[in-house]
């Protein structure tokens, strides 16, 4: 048996959170709490960020070139430049994050040309909707001016832009991932995660490849935080459909669930909404409607396996329910099935997720990150709704809380917490100790409860100081999953 000793905050079910002193702990699991208000070092129960491309965080901070934050376009090409020097030639040049309300001016094919004229170079933007590729990059894959878009996407060969699915026909030329880069970049990926104190995670999204990656590392017992891995199903730019995922759950790693997509993106004015986008106009993309999902997801649904769908505007949002509640009809089932980002439900939309019991696993990170765009676009008078978790919460739908790095920059669920109780869009913000309970909801996606009650898995971050107090300041200061110390700050 071991004590830690400080103040132990530990939520209650409904997300109060108690002060003790000491917490016990005894073979990776606690043991008893002492009651009693603690001084010193703070000890929360570890977060969990409920969608995380843990992967692509970790292929940012290893091989690819961090465009996030870059601010004009001088800027992004002296980065590319210093790139293209360092890497070997025919190498792809790969590069992720750029956003034009930041670079102030979209970047073009012409533009990448005369940067980079010798290698293929394909930038994503920071939503992962939208690419752009320079004339090299198009050749390798075969795409010209006559292209035709397919169903889903967007080709826009004079501007080099991929949208949504046409990216297919672009990534089917880069050069593949192999199964040692994947697990690469899920174990840096992971430790950058543990460092902010999130203990468990939910990936969105592999392709049967990164689900290998996954296994392989638990086997090997590698895994230093908890993962819930959606797989993907219907591959970007293909027809074929990817085979169901055999059903895994072991200590650390649970395979549990499927990843669809039904819209693209609110910052790049590409999620569904029932009004026009303002400056640039048009009402996005649907990609799924609620009868394509349903036949889709289905097989998933009768074999156990929960659904995820991201949704964004208000159309896709109501199109997702709509195909949920057709599952629901044609099997009865306790799985809830989730919404990934849920950023403008109307209000049929929260009623409706309200009454099926699904999860809205949203990113209160982005009122702060993406909140120029969202400035910049959102279309009239939808600004009240836009990510008002507030809203989401009194409708009375299950909430989990994450941040879709690398969407963004900030992984921190602190820093999450504070953008949701400072930075609304909406009137007043949703109290610091709300978010941080809505980053305590593992079971959200398929995971066992983690929230320091005797019984449960002793994963725990510990601040510096109190994080209620001084949240500004609060740094993480030691972590542990299992009761075993895997990051010392
Ligand atoms: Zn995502």
């Amino acid at each position: 048996m071991r004590r830690v000793s400080g103040r132990v905050y530990v939520p209650d079910a409904r997300g109060q959170y108690r002060a003790y002193r000491a917490l016990w702990v005894k073979e990776g699991r606690v043991a008893g709490l002492e009651p009693g208000r603690g001084e010193g070092e703070a000890i929360l129960p570890g977060f969990h960020d409920a969608h995380v491309h843990v992967w692509k965080v970790g292929q940012l901070l290893t091989d690819l070139l961090d465009l996030r934050g870059v601010d004009s376009l001088d800027r992004l090409a002296e980065l590319l430049r210093e790139r293209d020097r360092r890497l070997p030639p025919g190498a792809w040049l790969l590069g992720r994050g750029w956003n034009e309300a930041v670079l102030g001016a979209w970047p073009s094919r012409a533009f990448l040309d005369a940067v980079v004229p010798g290698r293929p170079v394909v930038l994503t933007r920071t939503c992962a909707h939208i690419h752009l590729a320079n004339t090299k990059a198009m050749e390798a894959a075969g795409v010209g001016p006559k292209t035709v878009s397919p169903s889903g996407g967007e080709v826009r060969y004079q501007e080099g832009l991929f949208l949504e699915r046409a990216f297919g026909l672009l990534e089917r030329a880069i050069p593949p991932r192999t199964l040692e880069d994947y697990r690469r970049y899920v174990l840096a990926g992971a430790h950058h995660l543990l460092a902010h104190g999130v203990t468990s995670a939910l990936e969105p999204g592999a392709d049967p490849l990164l689900l290998e990656a996954y296994r392989s590392l638990d086997r090997e017992g590698r895994l230093p935080l908890r993962v819930s891995v959606l797989a993907l199903v219907r591959p970007d730019g293909e027809d074929t459909l990817y085979p169901l995922p055999e059903p895994y759950r072991s200590d650390r790693l649970v395979i549990a669930g499927v990843k669809f997509f039904a819209d693209g993106g609110l910052s790049g004015a590409s999620a569904a909404v029932s009004r026009p986008y303002r400056e640039v106009g048009g009402r996005g993309v649907l990609r799924l409607s609620a009868e394509e999902l349903f036949d889709l997801a289905l097989p998933a649904h009768e074999k156990g396996l929960f659904v995820a769908t991201h949704a964004i505007g208000d159309v896709a949002i109501l199109e997702v329910l709509r195909a949920y509640a057709r599952l629901y009809r044609a099997k009865p089932s306790p799985l809830r099935h989730r919404l990934e980002h849920f950023g403008l439900p109307d209000p049929k939309g929260l009623i409706l997720a309200r009454a099926l019991g699904v999860w809205a696993v949203t990113q209160p990170i982005f009122l702060e990150e993406l909140r120029e765009n969202f400035l910049r676009y959102l279309p009239e008078g939808f600004m009240p709704r836009c990510y008002n978790l507030a809203r989401v919460e009194k409708a009375g739908v299950f909430l989990a809380f994450s941040s879709d790095a690398p969407v963004v920059r900030q992984v921190s669920p602190l820093r999450g917490a504070l953008a949701a109780w400072r930075s609304p869009l909406w009137g007043k913000g949703l109290p610091l100790a709300r978010g941080l309970f809505y980053y305590t909801q593992p079971e959200a996606s398929g995971l066992p409860q983690a929230r320091l009650w005797p019984g449960h898995r002793a994963d725990l971050v510990v601040f510096d100081r109190d994080p209620f107090l001084h949240p500004e300041e609060a740094r993480v200061a030691r972590v542990e999953v299992d009761g075993v110390a895997v990051f010392a700050g």
